[in-house]
């Protein structure tokens, strides 16, 4: 592509509301364009990007026997209603009506839609099992898009879905998946991480997550250096050993706290650690009030509570004023677990191991001393409600465990018969039995993970592709177009480039050089070479993206260095 026709048009400035590096260089690249908040489209370098990446995905999803289609993005709401998450997906979908007032969404998932198709014609074990995908834009209706590509409202998405016979056979297909999310991630050029991961509204048995590391991505995610251990921190179980086992229980005893509302402030009045207090959380649930009490030092995971609770994530939230008036008889502040009323209580599992603690009195400008699990209140449930933090032991090796902030790429879940059960999905067993198919399904983030791409391989001056998904593998800077020996040679170089099939621009345009070293650096593309002042005696300057190094190479030189680079990268 000679660079004097393409349609490119890059900023010096950074956008105001850009705040993440790749957000900036997309928009600085002139890569994305803005059409209103959280709604992106593609400028023709941007989407050569997107197909690269398609293309890998295309690749390792069929070398797994997963076969393409593409279905509308229009979904009627029958089918939603039928699964039961018409009501249930709540603000993030996309609604629309047509003329006879019929109501469609525009697809945020596509789980109805597939169980649909497959239900009117798979009938029988020998059809199974079948994994069909699409690479396709979906619809999230975001209350906060931000970051760009990150957390868009219309974004680009590979979705799979499986149907097997029978568990034995989705674990076979869950593998294959794995195997293939593993090699897409790895040929893009991402430094990721596979994590266990909840199952959250798409429901389902198993899930892994994988998380390319960024600082800038919105997940946590633990992982242990000396075992295998990998999980999303809201997945992740806290095993914690109580030191406390051998410790004489004294008698509970009332203390004045005046004012004392918080957990800090009672840590700073009575000088003690969060090791020794008890915080009680009061949340509402539907029409419920629940206690939830953790030591005073965790911090409540709120996904291992609403799924103790078997609740959806949306219905839990923060009890209300007069709710914690009623139920503690005391002002805000004064919660505990002795005494409380008409509330669901659920501690920690670590909580029974604890002696002597310290918690609310349920009484204004009260705390009570020497409370113990058993002796003086019990609960309704008891299980682990604790966030991994860093250095927590390791739930398989006991090790500290490290923590890392990352960007979600992909995503697979056993569905099991969730959706061939709500919408009956079945076949025929090898006994004329009926069963219901056994599904899968298994998510890449499209333009999210170009997004993450850059926000692992970019400097201060742009973007740096890896070769796989580079939209040109090597740039052509003719420095000044008026001198016809750098002209001629450029020519030469581009054409003998095209002929090697090499992915090549040629910067032809009248430009100073510097601009044209700015824009090639800003674009990102991996190798570069200079034709300049020494054109007439063959002479050019070779230079990659990733190095600072600069090479003064004969034409030959250069263009086999180039040719070698690129076979020699993983595409
Ligand atoms: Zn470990």
């Amino acid at each position: 592509m000679k660079m004097s026709k393409m349609y490119l048009h890059t900023l010096r400035e950074v956008p105001n509301d850009a705040e993440i590096p790749s957000h900036q260089f997309l928009l600085r690249a002139g890569m994305i364009k803005r059409l209103v908040s959280g709604v992106y489209g593609f400028m023709p370098l941007g989407y050569r990007v997107i197909r690269k990446i398609e293309n890998i995905v295309r690749e390792e999803m069929d070398a797994k026997g997963a076969q393409e289609l593409l279905m509308s993005a229009v979904q009627p709401s029958e089918l939603w209603k039928e699964s039961g998450r018409w009501n249930d997906f709540g603000p993030e979908m996309f609604r629309l009506k047509d003329r006879n007032q019929r109501e469609f969404c525009l697809g945020p998932t596509h789980e109805e839609v597939f169980t649909d198709i497959v239900r009117n014609d798979v009938k029988s074990y020998k059809e199974l099992p079948l994994n069909i995908y699409q690479i396709q834009t979906k619809y999230r209706d975001e209350q906060r898009p931000r970051f760009g590509l990150m957390r868009s409202r219309e974004f680009i998405m590979k979705d799979a879905y499986s149907f097997d016979k029978d568990w034995e056979s989705l674990d076979k297909t869950y593998d294959d998946m794995y195997d293939a999310y593993t090699n897409i991630f790895t040929r893009c050029g991402l430094n990721f991480r596979a994590v266990d991961a909840d199952t959250g509204a798409i429901g389902g048995s198993g899930s892994h997550e994988f998380t390319a590391l960024s600082e800038v991505g919105e997940g946590v995610i633990a992982y242990c250096n000396h075992c295998d251990f990998a999980a999303t921190t809201e997945r992740a179980e806290c095993v914690i050993e109580a030191k406390c086992e051998n410790v004489e229980l004294k008698e509970i005893n009332e203390i004045h706290t005046p004012n004392i509302k918080s957990i800090e402030e009672l840590h700073e009045f009575l000088k003690v650690d969060g090791e020794k207090l008890l915080k009680t959380l009061l949340f509402k649930a539907k029409d419920q009030i629940v206690a939830a009490i953790i030591r005073g030092d965790r911090e409540l995971n709120e996904t291992k509570l609403v799924n103790a609770l078997k609740i959806p994530e949306h219905e839990l939230e923060f009890a209300s004023e007069e709710d914690v008036k009623r139920v503690t008889n005391a002002e805000v502040g004064f919660a505990g677990p002795i005494g409380i009323k008409d509330v669901i209580v659920i501690v920690d599992d670590e909580v029974p191991h604890l002696k002597n603690m310290i918690a609310g009195a349920n009484k204004t400008d009260y705390h009570i001393e020497n409370v113990n699990y058993d002796r003086d209140f019990k609960a309704d449930i008891v299980i682990d409600l604790k966030l991994m933090k860093e250095g927590y032991p390791c739930p398989t090796c006991g090790e500290g465990v490290n923590l890392a902030r990352g960007i979600e790429v992909g995503q697979v879940f056993k569905l099991g018969t969730k959706y061939s059960e709500a919408m009956d999905a079945k076949y025929m067993d090898e006994n004329m039995k009926e069963k219901p198919m056994v599904m899968g399904c298994y998510g890449i983030g499209v333009s999210r993970t170009m997004a993450a791409i850059i926000e692992q391989h970019h400097d201060e001056n742009g973007i740096i592709w890896p070769m796989s998904v580079a939209p040109y593998h090597v740039i052509v800077s003719i420095v000044n177009v008026k001198k016809e020996d750098q002209v001629e040679l450029g020519e030469k170089i581009y054409k003998i480039l095209q002929d090697q099939k090499v992915e090549v621009l040629l910067d032809d345009r009248a430009e100073r050089a510097g601009v044209k070293f700015k824009d090639s650096d800003l674009i990102g593309i991996p190798i570069r070479i200079v034709v300049g002042k020494n054109a007439a005696e063959g002479i050019v300057e070779y230079k990659q993206r990733d190095c600072e190094d600069k090479y003064e190479f004969t034409v030959e030189e250069a263009i086999n260095k180039a040719i070698e680079e690129i076979h020699s990268s993983v595409l």
